[in-house]
C-alpha cells in the first residue's frame, strides 16, 4: 500500500487555499517528496510530516512552480535539520536548472554538511527496495525531460492458512519456509510443496503520478489497471485551445485517460485559480465518476483491492 499526501495543488502560482506542487508518497519507512514548489517547507510543517526522512526528492520537470522550494528546503537542511544525504532525481535539463539554483544561489561554493546528489534518470526502473519499485516514464509537456512516476508493489501469492491447517502443517518455521517458496517435510514424512498452500498470484498496488503533461495517448499502457492515477487538470474543456497551447490537460482529457486505462481512482491536481473546484470535478466525473480534485493536505491511501472471499 502507498499513501500520498498533497502539500500543494495549485497551477503556476499559489492561491489563498492552494500551495504550489508538492506531494509526499509513503511506503513503509520510505518517503518520497515529488516536486517542491515554493512554500513547500511550510506545508510540510503544517501536514505534520518530519523533515528528517524526507531526503529523496523526485522532480517531474524543471518549471519554476515545481522546483523553487528546493532552495529554501536545502537552506533549512544546512542550518538545522541533520540528514545524511539529499538525493534529487530528475531529467537532465531539470537537474541543470536545479543545480544552478542549489549550487549557484544557495551554496555559492560552500560545501554542504551532507552530500547533495543530483541523480539523472532515464525511462525505466530507477529505485528498488524489498517489495516495491519506482519507474520513470517520459511525458510530453513544454521542454524536455519531463517524467511521470509509477510506484509499484511486487506481486505475491498469499499464504492460505485454512489450507495449511487442513494439511496439518504446524505453525512456525514450516509455514515460513512455504511462504518463501521452499517445500517442507512434516514430522510424519509427508512433503508439502509451496504451490499447495499459496493462492493465485495477485499483482501489487500501482500508483501512477504524472505532473504537468499535454498529451495522454502514449500514457494508457503505463496507467493500465492502476489503483490510483494522480494527474494534472490545469484547464477545463471550454479552454481546450489554451490547454493545447501551454501543453496542459483539461479535466475531461484526464478523465478520458483514466477511463481508457481502467484505473480505479483518478485524483486531479495542479488546479488553476480561474475555475471552481466543483466545476473541474464535475467535468471529469461526467466521464470518469470516481474522480476527486485534491486539496492541500488531503491524504489518500492507495491499495490493491482484495478480491471478495469466495
Ligand atoms: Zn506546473
Ligand atoms: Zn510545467
Amino acid at each position: 500500500m502507498f499513501e500520498i499526501t498533497f502539500l500543494g495543488t495549485s497551477a503556476s502560482a499559489p492561491s489563498a487555499r492552494r500551495g504550489l506542487s508538492a506531494q509526499v508518497v509513503k511506503h513503509g519507512e520510505y518517503r518520497f517528496l515529488i516536486d517542491c514548489g515554493e512554500g513547500t517547507q511550510r506545508q510540510i510543517l503544517q501536514a505534520g510530516i518530519g523533515f528528517r526522512r524526507l531526503n529523496r526528492i523526485l522532480i517531474t520537470h524543471g518549471h519554476l512552480d515545481h522546483i523553487l522550494g528546493l532552495a529554501g528546503l536545502l537552506s533549512t537542511y544546512l542550518r538545522w535539520e541533520a540528514i545524511d544525504e539529499l538525493e534529487i532525481f530528475g531529467g537532465r535539463s531539470s537537474l541543470e536548472r536545479i543545480g544552478d539554483l542549489l549550487f549557484g544561489v544557495v551554496l555559492r561554493g560552500a560545501t554542504p554538511p551532507m552530500p547533495v546528489h543530483l541523480r539523472e534518470i532515464v525511462p525505466g526502473v530507477f529505485f528498488e527496495a524489498d517489495d516495491f519499485s519506482i519507474q520513470a516514464f517520459p511525458v510530453l509537456h513544454r521542454g524536455t525531460d519531463c517524467f511521470g512516476y509509477l510506484f509499484e508493489e511486487a506481486g505475491r501469492r498469499p499464504f492460505l492458512p485454512a489450507v495449511a491447517d487442513s494439511l496439518g502443517i504446524p505453525q512456525g518455521p514450516a509455514r515460513r519456509d512455504l511462504v518463501n517458496g521452499l517445500p517442507v517435510t512434516l514430522p510424519d514424512g509427508r512433503t508439502v510443496q509451496p504451490d499447495e498452500v499459496l493462492g493465485s498470484y495477485r499483482p501489487g498496488t500501482r500508483l501512477v503520478h504524472i505532473g504537468d503533461v499535454g498529451q495522454t495517448d502514449d500514457l494508457v499502457p503505463v496507467c493500465r489497471d492502476a489503483d490510483a492515477l494522480v494527474v494534472e487538470a490545469t484547464y477545463m474543456d471550454n479552454e481546450a485551445d489554451m490547454a493545447r497551447h501551454f501543453s496542459h490537460l483539461t479535466a475531461s482529457q484526464a478523465a478520458r485517460l483514466a477511463s481508457k486505462a481502467g484505473v480505479r481512482q483518478l485524483i486531479l491536481t495542479h488546479i488553476s485559480r480561474r475555475y471552481r473546484e466543483k466545476d473541474v470535478q464535475a467535468e471529469a466525473q461526467a466521464i470518469f465518476p470516481n474522480t476527486v480534485v485534491a486539496r492541500d493536505f488531503d491524504v489518500f491511501t492507495v491499495r490493491r483491492d482484495e478480491p471478495a472471499p469466495a
